[in-house]
């Protein structure tokens, strides 16, 4: 339960208010204001300036307040990128969710975060462990951030431009979260790199590899361990094969 709320203008500020206990970043507040027995304290991101998208030499900086849906209907958001967030979460939440509350929320059936993890994304991130003694942000990469979800305030994402990037997925319905799905970033230099979503608490890096040589292996390797209530592990081997191929056709 959202007990006290603080609208800091500058960063210093925030950064300030987070080194209190119990106190919190808001983003888009969809998750934060489902009600818990445990009082929070929030600190509302919003006058803080980082609702920007904008292309930088070979990158795209994003703004942490950035909400899905703007991310979505920007001129600089890849098409497959646009897919995968299409399924993320329905068009109201898209409007209020940001990226950043997406990535500190997300489970392993994120189609966000796995685009994320494939494109390794940066993340800048201010820490908060207490007390606060370096108010300079570290670049911690998507593959570091997922799994721990360290305490920090993310202020920015960078994604690279100059890549080609493809989305495949399966799901029940064409509308509904994925069973599995797979993200493919190919860099100029023949850099491949495969991140798979559809199960557990973060989606996996498949592959990050120089060439796309043993991608389909590399894919039925990473699902070993995926069997859930939704499918199981022989299932997902086979499918997240299949995506990896597709992914690798749309690029070609
Ligand atoms: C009806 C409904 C359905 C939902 N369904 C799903 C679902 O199917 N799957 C799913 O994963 N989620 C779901 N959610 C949760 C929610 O929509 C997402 O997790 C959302 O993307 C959170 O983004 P936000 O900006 O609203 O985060 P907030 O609610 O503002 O914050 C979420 C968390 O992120 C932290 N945070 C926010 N911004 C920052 C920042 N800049 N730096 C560091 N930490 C930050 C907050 O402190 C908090 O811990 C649902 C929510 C609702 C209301």
């Amino acid at each position: 339960m959202i007990t006290t709320y603080h609208r800091p203008q500058t960063l210093d500020e925030a950064l300030t208010l987070l080194s209190q206990p119990n106190t919190v970043p808001l983003g888009g507040g969809t998750h934060l204001s489902k009600p818990t027995p445990d009082p929070v304290s929030v600190v509302d991101l919003q006058r803080l300036g980082l609702n920007y998208i904008r292309p930088k030499g070979n990158t795209i900086e994003i703004g942490a307040t950035v909400t899905l849906q703007q991310l979505l209907e920007s001129e600089h958001c890849p098409p497959a990128l646009k897919t995968a967030i299409k399924l993320e979460a329905p068009l109201n939440l898209r409007n209020s969710a940001t990226v950043a509350g997406t990535l500190v929320t997300c489970d392993g059936r994120s189609t966000f975060a796995t685009s994320l993890l494939a494109l390794d994304a940066k993340l800048s991130v201010f820490s908060l462990q207490l007390p606060i003694t370096n108010y300079q942000p570290s670049t911690l990469n998507a593959g570091d951030f997922l799994p721990l979800r360290p305490r920090g305030l993310i202020t920015q994402i960078v994604i690279p431009l100059n890549v080609k990037f493809a989305f495949e997925y399966v799901a029940r319905t064409p509308s509904d979260k994925p069973i599995v799905c797979a993200a493919l970033t190919q860099w100029n230099s023949g850099r491949t790199r495969l991140a798979l979503g559809g199960w557990g608490k973060s989606p996996s890096l498949a592959m990050d590899g120089t060439e796309a040589e043993g991608l389909e292996t590399a894919a039925r390797n990473a699902c070993h361990e995926a069997a859930d209530d939704m499918a199981s592990a022989e299932y997902r081997m086979d499918a997240a094969a299949t995506l990896a191929k597709r992914c690798l056709e749309d690029i070609s």
